[in-house]
C-alpha cells in the first residue's frame, strides 16, 4: 500500500520548509533547528522520501545537530582521496563525500 502521490509531495514541501525553519532559528535557538531536522528526517522515513543531496549536507546523521561550517561542523578537504569529510562538533560524527558530489574543482583533465 503506497501512500498517494499527494500525500508525499505535501510531506517533501513540509521538509524543505522544516529545514528552512531550522536555518532562520539556529542563530538564536540551536536546539529547535535540531528538534526540525528530527521532525524532518522522521517524515521521510514516514514517508519515504529521500532528502535532497543539498539538504543532507545540513545537518548532522547521528545527533540532528543542524550544520554550520566553523560552528556545528568542522569541513575537511582531503584532497589525496578527493574527498571532503563533515566532522560534526556536537557528537564526532563524521560524514563523507566525494568531490564530484562536491561540484567543486573542475579539473581540466
Ligand atoms: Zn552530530
Amino acid at each position: 500500500m503506497s501512500k498517494p502521490s499527494w500525500v508525499k509531495e505535501l510531506a517533501g514541501k513540509r521538509i524543505k520548509k522544516l529545514f528552512n525553519e531550522a536555518e532562520e532559528q539556529f542563530p538564536e535557538h540551536p536546539e529547535r533547528s535540531r528538534r526540525y531536522i528530527e521532525i524532518a528526517h522522521k517524515i521521510s522515513e514516514k514517508y519515504n522520501i529521500p532528502i535532497s543531496k543539498d539538504l543532507k549536507r545540513k545537518f548532522c546523521p547521528n545527533c540532528y545537530s543542524y550544520w554550520v561550517p566553523g560552528e556545528t561542523v568542522k569541513v575537511r578537504i582531503d584532497s589525496e582521496n578527493s574527498r571532503v569529510i563533515y566532522i560534526c562538533n556536537e557528537c564526532g560524527g563524521e560524514r563523507t563525500y566525494g568531490y564530484s558530489e562536491e561540484k567543486l574543482g573542475k579539473n581540466n583533465q
